[in-house]
């Protein structure tokens, strides 16, 4: 008999998770607001930034944009966010990244206050998710775990594994299951036999940015796959680039008990949770 895997429909939680926010903020005496800052003129950023503006108007976010020459400096990105920390108005800050070479992004994310700090990449933020701490959490890994939810409430016991180890996904999703009691490995590109690695997790979550990589026989029968990765490939066939995850998603479909598909997975939970942290600064 052939397996198919449920497919996690995140754009649809997505949805209910932002139309939940919505009532919240409509609820709220406070307006939120988040202030969005753009260092030059990346047209994938420019998208982000304009998904992200789009998605707090529609929950009822006040939002800021700023829009910094690609030559700013940095004392100048520095001024803009403590002008921003002040503010009784802006309750999240976000600094698009990736920067501009000259800048230095750890300086330029430190220098927000941590309260302020809606993608959690601030040190004391990062500090309080490993000492269990209420913290502000990087919205990718906080929208995965959502999703991986949905598939299963309690996760205590299932040993996961994490392909990658980024500060802003792989290492800040290790500490997500941790705390939710599975029994972590932590892999990356030194990892010995990586295909076995995988073999042996219940729930495997590839954030690599390498196309199609976990193949359906890395995949061990019944785990529940969540792929992060967004990768753009060419299609000969239309001559036109497509998107695909870090998991070869027909293959896996045969293997998992669950999936997450790209596009239409964990992407749309980001800025969700994203809209989430906002609120959460806002109270
Ligand atoms: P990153 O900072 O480049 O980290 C990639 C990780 O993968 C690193 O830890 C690296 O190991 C590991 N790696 C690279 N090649 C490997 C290999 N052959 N075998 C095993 N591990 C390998 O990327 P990231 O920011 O975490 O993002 C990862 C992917 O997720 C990208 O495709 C990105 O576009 C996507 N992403 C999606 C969202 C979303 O909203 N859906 C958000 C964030 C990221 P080392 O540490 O040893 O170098």
């Amino acid at each position: 008999m052939t397996n198919t895997a449920h497919i996690i429909d995140g754009k649809q939680i997505a949805a209910n998770l932002r139309a939940s926010l919505k009532d919240r903020v409509t609820e709220s005496k406070i307006r939120p607001g988040l202030a969005v800052i753009l260092v030059g003129e990346d047209p994938a950023s420019q998208v982000y930034v304009r998904n992200k503006i789009k998605a707090c108007a529609d929950v009822g976010i006040q939002s800021f944009e700023h829009i910094l020459p690609e030559n700013v400096s940095e004392n100048e990105v520095l001024q803009l966010i403590y002008e921003l920390n002040g503010r009784a108005d802006v309750h999240g800050i976000l600094l698009q990244l990736p920067l501009p070479k000259h800048l230095n992004p750890d300086t330029c994310v430190m220098a927000i206050d941590p309260e302020k700090d809606v993608d959690g990449l601030h040190p004391q933020n990062i500090g309080k998710l490993v000492t269990g701490l209420d913290a502000m959490v990087p919205c990718t890994p906080q929208g995965s775990l959502i999703l991986l939810k949905t598939v299963q409430a309690d996760l205590t016991g299932l040993h996961a594994v994490v392909i990658g180890r980024s500060v802003l996904f792989g290492k800040p999703m290790g500490q997500l299951l941790l705390q939710e009691n599975c029994t972590v490995t932590q892999c990356h590109s030194h990892t010995k036999d990586l295909p076995d690695m995988c073999r042996q997790a219940d729930i495997l979550i590839a954030a690599v940015g390498r196309p199609q990589m976990v193949k359906g026989d890395w995949i061990k029968d019944g785990a529940i796959v969540i792929d992060v990765g967004i990768n753009r490939i060419d299609n000969p066939e239309t001559g036109k680039a497509r998107l695909v995850g870090d998991v070869a998603y027909d293959e896996a479909l045969q293997k998992a008990k669950a999936i997450t598909p790209v596009p239409g997975g964990v992407g749309p939970m980001t800025i969700a949770c994203l809209l989430a942290n906002t609120i959460k600064a806002a109270k």
